[in-house]
């Protein structure tokens, strides 16, 4: 049995006036054929548990092409064509296939697409014929349409926020192909979007509503005649006709169970839709909560939901250490962040190790991530951003190559990690420790973003607060004005779910 395995991941935030490029890829992460092997087969990622699935499950994995790049602007016609281009291709060369894992986001829009996956499928489909079974891993972050659907066996969603479970989905999706190709089952779909979000910060999955949420997920999944069972919690920062939450059920042949269940998860969802709105506190107020815990023993980690790096965060957003000196927030390891700025990190470079500098840093990307701070302060550090996660975090990257990084100890005891990546968030604890920084040492650590971080923040952190901070990826989506979407609760407080 042979089993292709191609992927084409990114989440995109069309409110990122910058617009993803094929270079971006490259730049990131483009890897075929035994390439994909040696950045996955150890890692905890989604390519990872398709390696697992298939010792699993004993079938031949040709991986051909895997691409992702952090969560930027549109796709351009020009990066769809020349990556699709090439999947197809190799896709077409190497075959024939018994059936094709997909390893995709569920949040691509690109200029020609606004359901970038549906396409990427449909393409995938076409070429391989209806004989052949295709499986589909999405993020949870999804905006799932029927095109998806209509061009896969089946879809398999991943179920925890921070994402620590591809490698589970992926060997799920595995299972599901491989019994579908031996003729042992044969799924249906069925799609219940609702019409509502899930504000980012209620879309962590170990508490609250969302938590309730996804243990519903667990129950149908127990449930006679049911293959698979998934939430979309939806990409809240697209603006497409689909974004959303939505559920979806695969069932062995039965479409009305499928339904069925799929509807009662909807409702159960549309219920509990107000405990899943913004309610994160100001960020004076999460500063000066932070500023007045006891010195010494765990930081206080603030996310900075408007500048998510994980949901197209522009990553050089200075709200934070601008409100941090405004309130006085000093002393030795009173404060670590990182902040995107290639002009910062060249001036350290140039001027060395242990070099006194002042400079500006940060906020000059747009007008949405605050100015420019005039910083003063002496390079602890100058490195080549690489580094290791052995451990499972968010989406479960194992290399990193981040680009010149240098760690700056500031005049107000503030240390901030200045990078040349914009891509480059805070999920792993490795970014700093790799360059001699303890996040634990901090009163306040600050991370770019809203959940992704916190697998790897939590277990160091007194508490995690997520602040209401402006920006690109901002939980005020009051900020955000729509022009594609459908009508959905909140912003539209009379729309109603009949499911
Ligand atoms: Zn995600």
């Amino acid at each position: 049995m042979r089993i292709a395995a191609l992927g084409f991941l990114h989440e995109t935030n069309t409110f990122q006036t910058i617009k993803t490029t094929y270079q971006d890829f490259v730049n990131f992460e483009f890897v075929r054929g035994a390439e994909i092997a040696k950045r996955h087969a150890t890692a905890n990622s989604t390519l990872t548990g398709y390696f697992k699935g298939a010792a699993k499950y004993e079938f031949e994995l040709g991986p051909l092409l895997f691409t992702f790049t952090g969560p930027t602007g549109t796709i351009t016609k020009d990066a769809f064509d020349r990556i699709t281009g090439e999947m197809l291709d190799m896709l077409k060369k190497q075959g024939p296939w018994d059936g094709v894992l997909l390893a995709q986001h569920g949040a691509a829009v690109s200029e020609e697409f606004p359901d970038m996956d549906g396409e990427v499928a449909r393409l995938v489909k076409n070429l391989v014929g209806p004989k052949v079974p295709v499986v589909m891993t999405l993020d949870l972050h999804s905006n799932i349409t029927q095109k998806q659907l209509a061009n896969t066996t089946a879809v398999v969603v991943y179920r925890t926020n921070p994402h620590l479970d591809p490698v589970e989905r992926a060997i799920e999706a595995s299972e599901l192909l491989v019994r579908t190709i031996r003729g042992e089952i044969k799924p249906v779909q069925h799609l219940e979007q609702v019409p509502m979000i899930i504000n980012i910060v209620k879309q962590p999955t170990a508490f609250g509503a969302m938590k309730e949420i996804m243990d519903d997920v667990a129950e149908v999944v127990k449930k006679p005649g049911v293959l698979s069972a998934s939430c979309g919690q939806g990409f809240p920062y697209a603006d497409v006709e689909h974004m959303g939450i939505s559920f979806l059920v695969v069932t062995n042949n039965d479409h009305k169970l499928a339904e069925q269940h799929a509807k009662w998860l909807a409702r159960r969802a549309w219920e509990r839709r107000a405990q899943l709105q913004n309610d994160s506190p100001s960020l004076g107020d999460a500063l000066k909560r932070a500023k007045a815990a006891p010195a010494g023993g765990q930081p206080t980690v603030i996310m900075d939901v408007g500048d998510n790096v994980g949901g197209g965060g522009s990553a050089d957003s200075t709200h934070i250490l601008a409100e941090a000196k405004r309130q006085g927030i000093a002393g030795p390891h009173s404060l670590l962040m990182s902040l995107f700025d290639p002009e910062a990190v060249q001036a350290c470079i140039r001027a060395g190790v242990g070099a006194e500098v002042k400079l500006k840093v940060g906020g000059k990307t747009d007008t949405m991530h605050g100015q420019p701070i005039e910083v003063a302060g002496h390079v602890r550090v100058i490195s080549d951003g690489k580094f290791e996660e052995p451990t499972p975090i968010h989406g479960g990257w194992r290399f990193f190559e981040y680009g010149p990084t240098v760690a700056l100890d500031t005049t107000d005891g503030h240390t901030l990690v200045l990078h040349t990546n914009r891509g480059v968030g805070n999920m792993s604890r490795q970014q700093h420790y790799s360059i001699g920084v303890f996040p634990e040492r901090y009163h306040v650590v600050i991370c770019k973003g809203t959940v992704s971080p916190r697998a790897a923040y939590e277990p160091i952190a007194r508490e995690i607060i997520m602040a209401n901070t402006p920006g690109v990826t901002a939980a005020d989506m009051g900020s955000f004005k729509y022009h594609h979407r459908r009508k959905l609760y909140p912003f539209d407080l009379d729309v109603k779910y009949e499911g």
